[in-house]
């Protein structure tokens, strides 16, 4: 399918890649769904203008050409606080100084969002290079045939497994306002959305999952081998036994959203526990985490003050489970009350509390032993990042791209042993490995 798409939903901000074919940039805008707020209240003051300085300069003017965009559009959104000044109204003023208000907070999320090649902040505490996830290079040594590829996971030996979207792609008129799926009538997905690749050359393994999926988002494999997937136009998720085409466990009404015990609204992923308890991020429109048996019947919900629940990772020795609160770019870990008469689900885990942290905005969370491995979208487009995080604190170890940097990151999975990390990304669609220490 064509990705030509009905007319944008949010007119006003439309951006892409000055020069280039914003071949990705629709469904980009889509899944990131800036709102003109987000975008004007910075530019809106004159005292942003330390930040336009920013992007005036001409190396990162020749790095980063869709810098000229976002220039453009604060050069609008500018404008646009005139001549909401210039009427003079007193709703304007209170306006303003609401702006006053909560500027240096947006400067921090700002320079939160920005790589720190560009903010010129210490990359890190003392960390020794070494430490830093390595980049494997000329990984996979084919080219993959894929689409957008939302989720990864790594299997039980060890060879990442992705979750692509085939010729699908979310765009504006993907769903109508009420969060229905439009292309019902497109039938599933045909090419197999689920790849195997092997560890070390990326060549493929297997491949399967035609005719199962709508528009599918996250993706887990378990240590028993079950495969897990989220279906955001289905609304469902899905458990496939390790073999299987057919799905042994299904939760959510098909293309029905809903916020009670029996829907989701757009699950984005789930995570499983070593005993089968498994969690699901609800997701798009719904603001919590919900806790199933091992056979799919609901334990326990923890709703908080998200904005789009994006990923989970779990790290069961430490009864933590972090979520990554996309457009409140923050991270936040809680309890997942897996160990009888300790801490209740839901309970916060860490320093940081309830209230998290804010890191940037952050798409996806993986773990290792104290680590926490996250991929960053910057509003600011083809700016993204990826950090190491302390588990306890969430403060920032250190920061990492690939040479070649990334696009729009959405997934990252740490291997079983450890020994790697796999990001997948929506665009170009692409999957990155990384040796870990
Ligand atoms: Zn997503």
């Amino acid at each position: 399918m064509e990705n030509a798409g009905p007319a944008p939903m949010i007119p006003r901000l439309t951006y892409g890649v000055v020069g280039q074919t914003p071949d990705w940039s629709f469904d980009v805008l889509q899944e990131l769904q800036p709102s003109p707020q987000v975008f004007c209240i910075p530019f809106r003051r004159r005292e942003i203008t330390g930040i336009l300085h920013l992007f005036s300069s001409p190396v990162i003017m020749g790095k980063y050409a869709n810098v000229v965009a976002v220039g453009l559009i604060g050069m609008l959104c500018l404008l646009d606080g005139y001549s909401a000044r210039n009427l003079k109204t007193e709703q304007a003023e209170i306006e303003q100084r609401q702006l006053l208000n909560i500027l240096p907070s947006w400067l921090e999320r700002i320079r939160n969002n920005l790589p720190s090649s560009l903010t010129g902040r210490s990359a890190s505490v003392d960390v020794p290079a070494a430490t830093k996830p390595a980049e494997v290079l000329n990984w996979p040594s084919i080219e993959l045939d894929v689409g957008q590829i939302t989720g990864v996971a790594v299997d039980d030996k060890s060879n990442p497994v992705i979750l692509h979207r085939g010729n699908i792609k979310w765009d504006g008129g993907s769903f109508d306002r009420s969060g229905l799926y439009n292309r019902i009538a497109d039938g599933p997905i045909k090419n197999d959305t689920i790849v195997t690749l092997d560890a070390a050359t990326g060549s493929l393994i297997d491949h399967w999952g035609s005719n199962l999926f709508y528009m599918p988002h996250g993706l887990e494999v378990d240590a028993n081998g079950n495969t897990w997937v989220t279906d955001v136009a289905l609304h469902q998720v899905f458990k496939f036994p390790k073999g299987s085409q057919v799905p042994s466990l299904t939760l959510g009404e098909a293309f029905v959203s809903g916020s009670d015990d029996k829907h989701f609204c757009k699950p984005t992923d789930v995570v499983v526990s070593s005993s089968g308890i498994f969690f699901v991020s609800d997701g798009y429109c719904n603001k919590r985490i919900l806790k199933f048996d091992a056979d799919g019947r609901l334990l326990d919900a923890f709703t908080g003050p998200f904005n789009i629940v994006h990923s989970l990772t779990l790290m069961e020795e430490k009864d933590a489970l972090c979520i990554a609160d996309r457009e409140n770019s923050r991270i936040v870990c809680i309890h997942a009350g897996l160990k009888e008469g300790q801490a209740k689900f839901g309970s916060p885990y860490g320093p940081a509390g309830y209230t998290g942290k804010d890191v940037g905005r952050v798409f996806a969370v993986a773990a290792k032993g104290q680590q926490l491995y996250a991929v960053f979208q910057s509003i600011f487009l083809g700016m993204s990042d990826g950090k190491t995080l302390d588990l306890d604190t969430l403060s920032t170890v250190s920061r990492w791209t690939p040479a070649s940097g990334f696009g729009s990151p959405h997934d990252v999975a740490v291997s079983r042993d450890g020994e790697a990390m796999y990001i997948v990304q929506i665009g170009p669609n692409r999957i990155h490995k990384f040796a870990l220490e």
